[in-house]
């Protein structure tokens, strides 16, 4: 075994949030430490969009998505749809999203959501960028609208929440799940149950920190570095140590979201 930790790609965190502004360079680097070398920062409503961006230039590990959560769809106004789009794409975004539907909350109307996330799956395809899923108690809804896109490019479930049936479609479907804190809460055994459905090529390592801290983190706070934890309980579900986890969903993740090359976004912001 090497002395070194296998690569690892955090796909889904949210370190622009409030609750790492004390340490977020202490954050970043406790990541690099454990082996995190890109984070995919989630800017989740258009208010929030350009600090994702500033900690993007801040930081060459970090690149971005950007869309309009659920939980915020009522935002979103059709009359500024192609002006807000234009504004998004001029992110350089990785990825759109999250994007999707929750019912697990008192929220937006399912009209409302249903606006934004086919405002944003239109997006995607015309953009050819991967499209971010969020869904709480919704997979019957985002099924039927997603059925109705087979033009895009990859869909990624992200913190996959659902049952046998919705795994089962999404193995159909193509989609990759992201895998972490959730999937390894000791209650969570039919979530397990379902994610082995996927195979390896399907999945992605995520936290949605400061969100879902797996078991066993050292605060309730969950943060990049807590994924090589995450490795640890999830990967013999596949029958693979941690480090071969690690590596494969690394990999599927650099595909995914066609990373740049190191050094590349450094360049990027240096010229912008
Ligand atoms: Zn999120």
């Amino acid at each position: 075994m090497s002395d070194f930790p296998p690569p690892i790609i955090d796909t889904h965190a949210h370190l622009d949030d409030a609750a790492f502004d004390g340490d977020r360079p202490d954050v970043l680097e406790r990541a690099r430490q454990a082996g995190v070398q890109r984070v995919l920062n989630i800017a989740y409503r258009p208010e929030i969009w350009e600090q994702s961006v500033r900690l993007r230039q801040a930081h060459p590990d970090v690149e971005l998505a950007a869309g309009i959560h659920p939980q915020d769809a009522a935002i979103f106004n059709a009359k500024h749809a192609d002006a807000l789009a234009e504004q998004l794409l001029a992110l350089s975004p990785l990825a759109v999203g999250e994007a999707g539907f929750d019912f697990a909350r008192p929220g937006p109307t399912l009209q409302e959501q249903r606006v934004a996330f086919q405002w944003q799956i239109q997006l995607a395809i015309a953009a050819g960028l991967p499209l971010v899923i969020h869904q709480r108690d919704a997979a019957e809804q985002l099924t039927n609208e997603l059925d109705r896109w087979p033009e895009l490019r990859a869909i990624v479930l992200h913190s996959f929440d659902g049952d046998v049936r919705l795994a089962a479609w999404a193995l159909d479907r193509g989609c990759y799940a992201g895998i972490g804190g959730l999937a390894c809460r000791k209650s969570s055994h039919m979530l397990r149950e379902a994610l082995q459905i996927l195979p390896v090529e399907k999945l992605i390592l995520e936290t949605d920190a400061p969100y879902l801290a797996p078991p066993g983190a050292a605060s309730r706070r969950n943060e990049p570095a807590n994924l090589p934890l995450v490795a640890d309980t999830l990967a013999p579900l596949w029958n693979l140590t941690p480090e071969d986890l690690c590596r494969l969903t690394t990999a599927n993740a650099m595909s995914i979201f066609r990373f740049p090359p190191d050094g590349v976004g450094s360049m990027r912001e240096a010229c912008a």
